[in-house]
């Protein structure tokens, strides 16, 4: 089982174990204790280009194929789902450019990422997170340009990142219909970052709120068309789907990984207590969640990449994911027992970092609306 690469996907995956292994293995436990955003380690996995493994050569990326790019990111969110965070936050910015854009678009947020920059994605706002229609933030159009206004919370990489695809509605009365999507460089005047986010997990990763103020961007920003950035945020989210579930898969993989080695080398009563049926059994159905995840989320990547419809595979597939990262995690801790509980082991951290996976890029419960509507929808 696992994924099945060739001998150049498989040097690729294990390149990127080895990144890990020197680069954030090490300070993994410091960067999560004082929440820092690890910028020095972040530039060195740019320069390899792991924030833009899916780019197309023709725009000067990697071109690396769906699954190859999951198995990687399983490899980072198994060091630290934060740092996978970070990388994935640039890709799902990528995203609408690579769906939506035109060649000069492309090429412009392409060079931005290649030549070493973050992105970021721009859609949550404080009473918009699942309900992204409600955006209240807007574009103008005046004259060859459009004029941003509003604030957006929760915005992975804010900090750091040099370009955005920004939501924001060119037609309030047209609701979702009438939101649309543009490309915002970091140096446009009116633009700022706020409120940083202290959270409870994924510490090594950049949220915060951004802050436009009249901001003017050219009438060429505009992706795609106006009135269609709903659609394409949707699109752009449901092919992030199963890469964020490559990353629970890291968090569930790690999490069986910890628990196991310690059910070997904890002795009560006199033997390991992986000779305990109670902890073996819990290792099994671990081993269940992770691997059952692994191949839905293989399945679902190949089904985008034959292009074929992948929108219930997804949700089902991120849904699933998230949840068995969390609830392995949380047997981690179990299976731990006091030592679980405390931050001399890395299971807690997985606890906390887990839980995210089950809430950003719509949370299980909008998997749920979706997969449910895909079911109810068979039988009308
Ligand atoms: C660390 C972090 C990073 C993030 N990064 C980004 C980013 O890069 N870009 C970005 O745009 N956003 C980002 N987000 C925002 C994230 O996508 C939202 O937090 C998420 O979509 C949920 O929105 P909300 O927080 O407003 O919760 P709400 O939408 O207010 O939901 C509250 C509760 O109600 C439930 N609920 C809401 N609607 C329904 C429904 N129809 N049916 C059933 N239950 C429902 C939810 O599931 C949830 O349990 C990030 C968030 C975090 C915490």
């Amino acid at each position: 089982m696992g994924y099945m690469l060739n001998e150049e996907q498989q040097s690729i995956v294990q390149m990127a174990h080895d990144f890990c292994e020197k680069e954030i293995k090490p300070y993994a436990a410091d960067w999560d204790r004082e929440g820092n955003f690890p910028l020095e380690t972040v530039k060195k996995a740019m320069e390899i280009g792991y924030h833009c493994l899916e780019i197309p050569e023709e725009y000067g990326g990697s071109g690396i194929d769906y699954v190859t790019v999951a198995a990687v990111m399983e490899e980072f969110a198994k060091y630290d789902l934060g740092f996978a965070t970070t990388l994935m936050g640039t890709t799902l910015s990528l995203k609408p450019v690579l769906m939506h854009g035109t060649p000069e678009q492309k090429k412009m947020y392409a060079d931005v990422i290649v030549g070493g920059g973050l992105g970021a994605f721009a859609l949550t706002e404080a009473d918009a997170g699942s309900d992204a229609g409600a955006t209240r933030t807007t574009a103008v159009k005046d004259g060859d340009d459009y004029v941003i206004n509003g604030t957006k919370c929760f915005i992975t990489n804010s900090t750091y990142a040099d370009i955005f695809v920004v939501f924001a509605s060119t037609d309030r009365e047209k609701g979702v219909k009438g939101i649309s999507a543009f490309i915002v460089e970091r140096n446009r005047e009116g633009f700022s970052v706020d409120k940083h986010e202290d959270k409870m997990g994924l510490r090594s990763s950049d949220t915060a709120s951004l802050v436009f103020e009249n901001v003017r961007v050219p009438a060429d920003h505009l992706l795609g068309k106006e009135g269609e950035g709903f659609k394409y945020a949707m699109q752009t989210l449901d092919l992030a789907r199963p890469f964020v579930g490559a990353s629970a898969v890291g968090v569930a993989q790690r999490a069986v990984d910890e628990a196991g080695a310690y059910a070997l080398q904890r002795k009560c009563f006199g033997k390991p207590i992986a000779k305990l049926q109670a902890i073996a059994f819990k290792l099994a159905d671990m081993e269940i969640g992770t691997e059952t995840a692994r191949q839905m989320i293989i399945h679902t990547l190949q089904l985008a990449e034959a292009h074929q419809p992948y929108s219930r595979e997804a949700a089902i597939a991120k849904c699933y994911a998230g949840d068995v990262a969390f609830k392995n995690a949380g047997e981690a801790v179990q299976i731990l027992g006091g030592y679980g509980y405390s931050r001399e082991y890395p299971v807690e951290k997985l606890l906390r970092d887990s839980k995210i996976l089950q809430i950003y890029e719509g949370t299980n419960e909008v998997q749920r609306v979706v997969i449910s509507g895909q079911v109810l929808n068979r039988y009308k």
